[in-house]
């Protein structure tokens, strides 16, 4: 457990833990995992791996050196989150640069909260003529959603609990963290 006390951005002093949920080895077995189901279905096709910045992008790293496929990558900004709250809304602030027309498109993301970057996000590459578009995340929160929406690959469902680490942050910090963690506030 790491002790945290930090400023926010806004000002305000949190004092905080950071409590392991899910170790570096629990989560770099179930990356490989991931990988080779991946591997074994998208066999002889033409795979574009996309990477919801910036979460993802531990996660999609590590995960597609153990994809043994020729494969592109890319990357999309879609966010709905402020601190630890949604805010419902959505702001895509880097888009494509591959044209995703008549490709085989794998979205990479974080964690699935209430669903929501990803409907908008699925929505919009479908709109734009995908060949196939499946999910991939590293984490489900099945308790916090609020639209239909379900990954194709799964790393691990969790409890309703915020989250840090692999690629996931607190304001901007402990994207570094080789594990996942709870941030327990004091
Ligand atoms: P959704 O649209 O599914 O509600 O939110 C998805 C995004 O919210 C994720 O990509 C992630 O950036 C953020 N998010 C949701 N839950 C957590 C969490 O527990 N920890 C962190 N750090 N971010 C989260």
């Amino acid at each position: 457990m790491t002790c945290q006390s930090y400023v926010l951005k806004g000002g305000n002093r949190v004092e905080y833990t950071i409590k392991t949920l899910l170790t570096r080895e629990e989560v770099e077995r179930r990356i490989k995992e991931l990988a080779k189901e991946i591997e074994k279905d998208y066999q002889g096709k033409d795979l574009l791996v996309v990477g919801l910045l910036k979460g993802s992008v531990v996660f999609m790293t590590d995960l597609i050196k153990e994809i043994d496929l020729p494969l592109e990558i890319d990357f999309m900004s879609a966010s709905s989150y402020s601190g630890t709250e949604s805010t419902g809304i959505i702001n895509i602030s880097k888009d494509l640069d591959i044209d995703v027309k008549d490709r085989e498109v794998l979205i990479v993301e974080d964690i699935i909260d209430t669903g929501l970057t990803l409907s908008h996000v699925r929505k919009m590459l479908e709109e734009r003529g995908t060949k196939s578009l499946k999910i991939c995340t590293l984490l489900d929160k099945p308790s916090r959603r609020t639209v239909e929406i379900k990954g194709d690959y799964t790393g691990f469902e969790i409890p309703d609990e915020f989250v840090v680490g692999y690629g996931l942050d607190y304001d901007q910090q402990h994207r570094n963290l080789p594990y996942i963690g709870i941030v327990v506030k004091k």
